[in-house]
């Protein structure tokens, strides 16, 4: 069974796509799936922060900002 990510409450991309029905299928696949494979989990296991635009699979989204 899937289990959700631990960085679901505090992470602005979840916050950002589950409320958008097209972006959902982020959600549904990283988010609550397959975690350990967000390129943003990964480098909050290192203690880094990641920018706003970068996507679960590593990609870059130039249109995320912050607010
Ligand atoms: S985008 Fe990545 S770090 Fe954020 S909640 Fe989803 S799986 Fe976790």
């Amino acid at each position: 069974m899937a289990e959700n990510c631990p960085k679901l409450d505090e992470c602005p991309i979840f916050e950002k796509f589950s409320g958008d029905a097209a972006k959902q299928i982020w959600t549904r696949h990283y988010c609550k799936g397959n975690y350990e494979a967000c390129a943003r989990y990964q480098l909050s296991l290192k203690d880094k922060k990641a920018p706003i635009t970068l996507l679960p699979d590593g990609s870059t989204d130039e249109s995320l900002t912050a607010d």
